[in-house]
């Protein structure tokens, strides 16, 4: 039997480097080579047993921002390649329920992702229905490809916000927040402003897109700076990108009259937020929320990629070999410098790409 390296979740906070069996295809099936995978928030909560679905798929390998090669073909695989540049659409549902059959296949009731709850890309393979691959334009690198996951999910958020040409957009959080800020500019939002708490951060997102950056470090309130920005009236938008009550909090009290929030971040199954219903009926406030990307989301994420309508690169940090996982996922958290981190089956040692 063929084997390969996995990192596997065999506990909540502990990966193993393991020899596992490559996957086997089923005829709607590919098998991918991985080249890069990038490490998600998310991953940081699966490892710590923040989200009760997942640790119930544990012993797992995660990973699910992948971009790779193809390596062997499932029959029923058309337009396909071995060797084809590709990433894929990570969203796999049913087709049958009823979310499925009104148009809400994100919402499915037996939704499963490929490395959140099925075995992912942390591993020299992963298998995706030959239906989610997606073919990578030549235009974009194979780095960049790896970013394309997390793009589809602010992609679909931004959807959700529908903001309108020339209104404030507040993203909260400057992770992933610098591209749902990016996102807006790109649909022409002003101004653009991101609130952080580091200051690294910050400065690449002004350099990036933003028009406006507040650094909570410096003891700087956001609700009323954003007043104080758009004259008192708050965000037309705010997108919240950290997933914490306080920060739910801030975002409706800094939108205005009539504006939306747009839920993104994540928060704990146990965290509530407080908000006062009053201002959804007096003040006409709108709340709606984007879990993921799917579908379509990918095949416009990489038409944005190959036209530079957006353009991550400065996000990358760096590239680590497989075996690395465990210890940047804890440099994540204490390298304030440190964005995305692509992990690599392929490479013996570390890649400082922006720094
Ligand atoms: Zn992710
Ligand atoms: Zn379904």
């Amino acid at each position: 039997m063929k084997t390969m390296r996995a990192q596997v979740l065999t506990e909540v906070r502990h990966f193993e480097l393991k020899e596992v069996p490559v996957p086997r295809i089923g005829d709607d099936e590919v098998l991918v080579k991985v080249v890069y995978c990038g490490i998600c928030g998310s991953d940081w909560g699966s490892y710590n047993g923040k989200y009760a679905d997942e640790v119930a798929c544990i012993p797992l390998t995660t990973g699910h921002e992948f971009f790779g090669t193809i390596e062997e073909l499932g029959q029923n695989a058309r337009g396909l390649a071995v060797g084809d540049r590709v990433t894929a659409d990570i969203c796999v549902s049913c087709g049958t329920c009823y979310h499925c059959r009104i148009g809400e296949p994100l919402l499915c009731s037996s939704f499963q992702q490929i490395g959140i709850h099925t075995d992912g890309a942390f591993a020299e393979y992963v298998k995706v229905p030959w239906k989610n691959i997606y073919k990578v334009p030549d235009e974009v690198s194979d780095e960049t490809a790896a970013f394309v996951e997390p793009l589809t999910a602010c992609l679909n958020a931004s959807h959700k916000m529908d903001c309108m040409i020339g209104r404030c957009v507040v993203v909260i959080g400057c992770g992933l927040g610098i591209m749902h800020a990016a996102m807006a500019r790109a649909r022409g939002a002003a101004p653009v402003i991101v609130v952080g708490d580091n200051p690294d951060r910050l400065k690449l997102a002004r350099a990036m897109c933003a028009d406006e950056v507040i650094d909570i470090t410096t003891g700087a309130d956001p609700v009323a700076e954003v007043m104080r920005l758009t004259n008192g009236i708050g965000a037309d938008y705010v997108l919240e990108a950290v997933g914490h009550h306080s920060t739910y909090e801030q975002a409706f009290r800094m939108l205005r009259r009539g504006g939306k929030l747009e839920a993104f971040g994540i928060c704990a199954d146990d965290d509530y937020a407080s908000l006062p219903p009053a201002q959804f009926v007096l003040a006409e406030k709108k709340i709606s929320g984007s879990c993921a990307g799917i579908g379509y989301d990918w095949g416009d994420v990489l038409t944005l990629l190959k036209y530079r309508r957006i353009d991550p690169t400065p996000m990358i940090s760096m590239v680590v070999p497989l075996e690395e996982l465990e210890t940047a996922l804890h440099e994540l958290r204490m390298n304030q410098k440190l964005i995305k981190v692509l992990v690599s089956p392929l490479v013996k040692e570390r890649r400082i790409l922006n720094r």
